[in-house]
């Protein structure tokens, strides 16, 4: 029997890695045929613990339009009137590809009447295969700069599924690479923790799964009594919580270390094993969805605001200087530092663009001014009445989005919504018009004041498109409100890892700031944002947080710092005061004058210096 269990969280940082891997292993202990498959795409760090022998990268390509072939072009525009994504323009009769925006449809080779956009391979990513005893493991690794494909080499990953049980490794948040790993699972179990950030962030894990039809089951990891808000919630929703892992110092030193705990740790032997049975059992007897998601509870408000009022008076606001704050990964303190620097600066243009994840406003309890819908891109709705089933749309979607579905009297085609990218393919090949594309809505930016300065931030939906999009949105109106307060510094609350969000908080930005902590994952993730960062040319700096868990690795972070022309800003040790602050909505230079606070005020002094005061 083939079964999917897919480990899942709705932010980075929760112990998603460290569960999956734990419970491989005690999975292939108890006799069971385990594939462990590497879903988080843009950073895959399984292998930094199972340790697999692998066999040479796998290089996943894509056809996709590489060249325009002028002696056939004719000018005509249908293939830039045809791409959704704007990848194409006409520029003095010569057509232009803007490879970075292209999605890979394949619509502008189709609709080009002369045949003149040829198309080539475009690697995306790796493939990576390998076993640890008899378990196989498979992972993806994307190309930097290629967070758009992530999905697809997602579902490369997912071609590796077979007999036993198959664990998969989500991409944390609830975007499009979360929904590809989710969407077929048996059973999705969402790590959480019992912060404010944690619980936050579960909600919307929680609604994705319900949104797909999936009934999740709870894990809390770092359990401790200091909030009982998660239980509270998850009985209220009506969640089960299927296991719980303290909050223990001995488990943290093990990961960071790139240990597992089940072999360095044996006391916890029976708590996996007893998990691992329990998941079992649950992935064998899906349970119906208990509370349907009603949607993506994105309230639908007038398309304007302060933002647009502004644009209409001064449509080219001044640029402030920015300073964006980033992390490999997630769960590093990105958002409570950042909150952090705010009440240092004390008055500041803030923006988070953590569109997947937004937890900010936990901290900042901003009060609203104004909000409107997002819409990214477009969606396709097929007409059932008009669909003959002939399946050319089905043929020619380049992302499985189309389905055949068992009418009363005939197969049609209907579209699968979260798998949609509204590129307009099937449109253009149903012989019968019986495709439309609808503006999607794919989120809700938001404009608010709080204690520290102005606010844009924004919520993604469920299976939300467009995030680097929407990232965009949010800094424009985040020079907008600055500019209204005659703010002329910014602090940008960055998305993890390295995807189409994270390039489009950095883009532009004065000074890139790195939160990372002392662990094999973190180490592994610092070095390929600091990658991107190298390739955009943007002055940064790294600070280590948590660094008293392993002070060997933490020393190795400043090297790396250093080796990458990096501003080392200094180490911060592990503090449970981090979680008080949050509980109580406070940052934690609000919440303590301890020698923590004294810690960040000093790296914020650097970091200001080098930001704001350096001259262009
Ligand atoms: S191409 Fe048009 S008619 Fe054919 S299956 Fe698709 S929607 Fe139906
Ligand atoms: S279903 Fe969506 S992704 Fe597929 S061809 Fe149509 S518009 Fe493009």
């Amino acid at each position: 029997m083939e079964l999917k269990i897919a480990i899942a969280s709705g932010k980075g940082g929760t112990g998603k890695t460290f569960v999956a891997t734990n419970i491989a292993v005690v999975l292939e202990r108890m006799g069971h045929p385990v594939r462990y498959l590497d879903c988080d795409v843009e950073a895959p760090n399984g292998h930094l613990f199972l340790k697999p022998e692998t066999g040479p990268a796998e290089p996943v390509t894509l056809l996709s339009p590489a060249q325009v072939d002028l002696d056939r072009c004719t000018a005509c525009g249908r293939c830039v009137e045809a791409c959704q994504y704007h990848a194409l323009t006409l520029i003095r009769e010569k057509v232009l590809l803007f490879r970075n925006l292209c999605h890979v449809c394949g619509a502008c080779t189709l609709v080009c009447p002369t045949g003149a956009i040829r198309e080539g391979e475009r690697e995306i990513g790796k493939l990576i295969h390998g076993r640890r005893g008899p378990m196989e493991v498979h992972y993806g690794l994307l190309e930097t700069g290629e967070g758009g494909m992530a999905p697809r080499l997602i579902r490369r990953v997912k071609r590796h599924a077979g007999e036993g049980i198959n664990l998969l490794d989500s991409p944390p948040g609830t975007a499009c690479p979360a929904v590809e790993t989710v969407k077929d699972a048996d059973l999705c179990v969402l790590i959480t923790d019992p912060t404010p950030f944690g619980i936050h962030d579960l909600k919307l894990a929680a609604a994705m799964c319900r949104a797909l039809g999936r009934e999740p089951v709870v894990l809390v990891n770092r359990a401790d009594d200091v909030n009982r808000d998660l239980k509270i919630y998850c009985k209220e929703a009506r969640l089960e919580i299927i296991g719980e892992i303290p909050d223990d110092r001995k488990i943290a030193e093990s990961y960071s270390s790139g240990d597992l705990a089940v072999e360095t740790l044996p006391e916890y032997g029976s708590l996996f094993h007893n998990l691992a049975e329990r998941l079992i059992r649950r992935a064998q007897n899906p349970e119906r969805v208990r509370v349907p998601h009603n949607g993506n509870a994105i309230s639908v408000l007038p398309n304007s605001g302060p933002g647009e009022t502004l644009r209409k008076e001064s449509p080219r606001a001044p640029r402030t200087k920015e300073l964006v704050v980033i992390s490999g990964k997630g769960g590093t303190g990105k958002t409570s530092l950042a909150a952090a620097f705010c009440a240092l600066e004390g008055k500041i243009a803030i923006a988070d663009c953590d569109v997947d994840a937004a937890d900010l406003h936990l901290i900042l309890n901003p009060a609203r001014r104004a909000g409107g819908q997002f819409s990214g891109g477009n969606q396709a709705v097929i007409d059932p009445d008009r669909c003959t089933g002939c399946g050319a749309c089905a043929d020619h979607c380049r992302f499985e989005a189309v389905r055949p579905v068992a009418g009363q009297d005939k197969t049609v085609y209907a579209i699968e919504e979260s798998s949609c990218e509204g590129c307009g393919v099937c449109a253009i090949v149903c012989p019968e018009q019986a495709v439309r594309l609808t503006p999607a809505v794919n989120g809700e930016w938001i404009v608010s004041d709080t204690r520290f300065g102005p606010m844009s931030h924004a919520r993604l939906g469920v299976a939300g498109e467009n995030s680097g999009k929407l990232v965009t949105l949010v800094r424009e109106n985040k020079n907008f409100i600055a500019k209204q307060s005659g703010l002329d510094r910014a602090l940008i609350d960055g998305s993890p890892g390295t995807g189409c969000p994270v390039i489009a908080s950095l883009t532009g930005a004065d000074y890139a700031l790195v939160v990372t902590e002392p662990t094999v994952s973190g180490i592994h993730d610092l070095r390929r944002v600091l990658d991107v960062i190298l390739f955009f040319r943007i002055p940064s700096g790294v600070l280590v947080n948590k660094s008293d868990i392993n002070p060997e690795k933490a020393d190795a972070v400043r090297h790396i710092a250093e080796e990458a022309g990096s501003d080392f800003l200094g180490m911060i040790p592990y503090d449970r005061r981090m979680t008080a602050a949050q509980v109580e909505g406070l940052s934690i230079v609000e919440y303590t004058d301890g020698p923590i606070t004294d810690t960040i005020r000093t790296i914020w002094d650097k970091v200001r210096a080098r930001c704001f005061e350096t001259k262009e």
